[in-house]
């Protein structure tokens, strides 16, 4: 640690860091929680206080902060080899993980392009799905069914599929069309069917429909399998995405998953997909796959659309697009040892208590007067809070309600980071269930004191 003060710290940070997301006038105003330690599912700032860490460091950790293994794992491979690029060079750890990987990403899913981040990721699933329908010479399928509420990530390639108003539509001028079809997000149906029992999934006719008129002109269709994140924890009924996986046989699509937040043990399975026998066409991987320690990201296909790229040199159908930390050993070293802790810790069986303690936790939520749906996906939660329940009158935006409830969490220990109304639960996989319960007590307590019950 530098030694150097809070008061400092804070002081350059506002100076000079700009924050992601962050409406900076208001951080400046701010003191920032100054984080300079991490210590399994705990945050530790330059004060010395203790926080829970809700969100596992924006949906990455697995294993808590600073896991020996893990730590040990970095260190060795520091002394051997920090980086070496995989333009015209190979490289161990690469190998190995992918390798690796091969074994665990659903059946037929063994060629893994390397990159750095979930965006990239998913940026290099869009340009390979082009790509491949241009080999297939069908360039007039250069456009995507996308899902409204969705986020595939910030670069804009990754923006063009998502479906975050709030987030997206300033860059609308900038982005490329797609055709968005509705997300079954049951508790907010823009198709009116307010519950997912009756509702015969009206969305997925719609989908249907559009596919039927644009199929032609499409290249694929990009989902976040089994839950919307970003969008506000919005999970899917059972059965849908393998009927989207049906659907996009029928009208020969490529299904591109996007299990950047997803995969890695989330929802309680290795990847998503596997809840319901789904083998995507690609698959994006990132922020679990290094354990949270290091960036680094995958986009997985199969054998067919990796062999539609290969011809001579001169026919130029290499698929241009690469990053220079793409496959970084010190984090493809990381995820080694990470799957290594995944067996050793049993950690997808300790899941299941977790998962079974955080549903019940959520029934009792979900009778509290302002708490208008709370919805589960694994170890991942989301907690939308309302003015009024019976109407799901939405508390107004500027009264930034989950803000004012993660802010009193934080006085109790706790970090978290809303979703518009929503409150996240997704803390470390490895949390154990005394501090998941300190957790959910916090944040139960703090939406009581917030919404005045
Ligand atoms: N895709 C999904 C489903 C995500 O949740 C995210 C980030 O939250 C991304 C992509 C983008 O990942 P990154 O922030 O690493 O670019």
């Amino acid at each position: 640690m530098s030694g150097i003060g809070t008061e400092q710290l804070r002081a350059w940070d506002k100076r000079h860091v700009w924050h992601p997301f962050t409406q900076m006038q208001e951080w400046e105003k701010e003191e920032p929680l100054v984080i300079v330690k991490g210590e399994g599912s705990w945050l530790i700032d330059s004060n010395g206080n203790r926080y829970l860490d809700g969100v596992a460091s924006m949906w990455t950790n697995v294993h808590g902060h600073c896991r020996k293994e893990l730590n040990e794992a970095l260190k060795a491979q520091v002394d051997i080899l920090e980086h070496s690029t995989l333009l015209g060079l190979a490289s161990e750890q690469s190998i190995l993980l992918a390798h690796r990987l091969s074994k665990i990403t659903p059946s037929g899913l063994e060629r893994f392009f390397y990159s750095d981040n979930g965006s990239t990721a998913m940026e290099v699933a869009v340009k390979m799905a082009y790509q491949f329908q241009v080999h297939r010479g069908r360039p007039e399928r250069s456009r995507f069914i996308t899902f409204k509420n969705a986020y595939h990530g910030d670069t804009l390639g990754a923006v063009s599929v998502g479906g975050i108003d709030i987030y997206h539509a300033t860059f609308r001028p900038l982005m490329f069309e797609t055709i968005p079809a509705p997300a079954p997000y049951c508790y907010r149906c823009e198709l009116g069917c307010l519950d997912r029992t009756t509702c015969g999934t009206q969305c997925l006719n719609s989908l249907e429909a559009l596919m039927a008129k644009h199929a032609a002109s499409s290249a694929g269709l990009v989902i976040e399998p089994f839950l919307q994140g970003a969008g506000g924890m919005i999970v899917q009924p059972p059965g849908f995405l393998h009927r989207v996986r049906e659907l996009c046989d029928r009208y020969d699509l490529l299904m591109i998953a996007d299990e950047v937040a997803t995969g890695f043990g989330r929802t309680g399975r290795m990847f998503a997909c596997e809840h319901e026998g789904v083998v995507p066409d690609i698959m994006a991987l990132s922020k679990g796959i290094a354990a949270g320690y290091l960036p680094l990201a995958v986009t997985v296909t199969t054998e067919e659309v990796y062999q539609a790229f290969l011809g001579e040199y001169a026919e130029l159908k290499t698929f241009f697009h690469g990053h220079t930390f793409s496959g970084n050993p010190l984090a493809c070293a990381v995820a080694l040892r990470s799957l290594d802790l995944f067996e050793s810790d049993r950690l997808l069986e300790a899941l299941q208590g977790k998962i079974a303690l955080l549903s019940g936790r959520l029934a009792s939520l979900a009778r509290l007067p302002h708490v208008g749906d709370v919805r589960q996906c694994g170890l991942a939660a989301g907690v939308e809070l309302v003015q009024d329940k019976e109407t799901r009158h939405a508390y107004p935006w500027e009264q930034r309600v989950a803000i004012r409830v993660c802010l009193e969490a934080r006085k109790q220990g706790i970090f978290s980071r809303p979703l518009g109304n929503t409150v996240v639960i997704f803390p470390p996989l490895a949390i154990t269930t005394e501090e998941l319960t300190l957790l959910l007590d916090g944040l139960e307590r703090s939406i009581r004191v917030v919404t005045g019950e």
